[in-house]
């Protein structure tokens, strides 16, 4: 293993205790505590795992976390009722329904209706158009977070080659449109791409999110190059009946050739959930017409 590990797990931890720090200044100068609205419909499993941090996380930076949960068969109407209620409330800052949505619900439908500058999982086309433009908005939060990681690491971005493996609107497209703010050269790739390992060959920065596990093999790693693996793939453990995570990327091998990698489990994944409770700290100060402070 001749790669460094790119700790996101303590990177998370980092930037959460940075918040703590700053929200009570927001506190004392809005007179409120910064607040975020998670909507849950239906029961999906690791939906409601995923909630039930992001609320934890939330209270434990001091903020406040407002959790609303609707049946799986309520009608469309009454989801975005309750957007249309969460973008007129003072206290909500950030408005977050949990994807995926049951399947007679329109997702694009219900994201149109949360208030751009409450949309602190930068789907909103608003906040797509923004980023491509370079207009502030709110940038989704898995591609911001590998974003932080990669400053962290490289510092200056401005000239490196960096290839994005997948075009996913919450991953792989606002990823390189960062990437490319940063000044990178950015090639994506995606399914229909001829040759991958030789475009993923020339990257400085591999930026891996696709959805299939232990696929970016170490032959195609330019030695000294900085992945990130954004993939969480669940396949067989090596006990029988066991399961485990891996990522996009042959983890084991890739390091021997990297300069530097995310490990998954505690890579990436950890920070969603931190830029996400950034964004929403971005998105009170913004409403309360405050400059925001520098925290990543
Ligand atoms: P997606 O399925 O929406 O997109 C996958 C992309 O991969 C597509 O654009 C497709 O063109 C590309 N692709 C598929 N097969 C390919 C191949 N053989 N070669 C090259 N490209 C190929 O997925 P997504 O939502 O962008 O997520 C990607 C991965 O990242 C998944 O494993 C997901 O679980 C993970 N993810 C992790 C986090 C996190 O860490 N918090 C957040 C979001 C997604």
């Amino acid at each position: 293993m001749t790669a460094d590990i790119i700790d996101g797990k303590a990177f998370a931890a980092g930037l959460r205790a940075r918040m703590a720090a700053a929200v009570p200044d927001f506190v004392a100068r809005a007179g409120r505590k910064p607040g975020l609205a998670v909507v849950l419909v239906g029961e999906d499993p690791a939906s409601q795992v995923y909630v039930r941090s992001k609320g934890k996380m939330t209270v434990e930076v001091g903020m406040a976390s407002f959790e609303h949960k609707l049946d799986a068969g309520v009608p469309e109407e009454q989801l975005l009722a309750l957007v249309r209620e969460l973008n007129a409330d003072r206290q909500v800052d950030g408005i977050l329904v949990q994807l995926p949505l049951p399947k007679h619900m329109d997702e694009a439908a219900v994201i149109a209706a949360i208030d751009p500058d409450k949309d602190v999982d930068g789907f909103h086309v608003v906040n797509a158009g923004r980023l491509a433009v370079g207009a502030e908005g709110f940038v989704p939060c898995t591609p911001l977070g590998c974003l932080m990681l990669l400053k962290d690491r490289l510092g200056d971005l401005a000239g490196l080659n960096a290839v994005v493996i997948g075009r996913s609107n919450i991953v792989g497209k606002p990823m390189a449109q960062l990437l490319l703010r940063e000044s990178c050269t950015v090639t994506i790739a995606h399914s229909r791409t001829q040759n991958l390992d030789a475009v993923v060959k020339s990257a400085d920065i591999v930026v891996a999110a696709v959805g299939r596990p232990e696929m970016v093999k170490a032959d195609w790693i330019k030695p000294g190059a900085t992945v990130i693996d954004v993939g969480i793939n669940r396949v067989p453990g090596t006990e029988p009946g066991k399961t485990k995570l891996v990522g996009d990327v042959a983890y084991e091998e890739a390091a021997e050739v990297a300069g530097a990698i995310t490990p998954v489990p505690g890579g990436v994944g950890p920070m969603t959930i931190a830029v996400l409770l950034r964004n929403t700290l971005v998105a009170a100060y913004r409403r309360e017409g405050l400059p925001p402070p520098e925290l990543a």
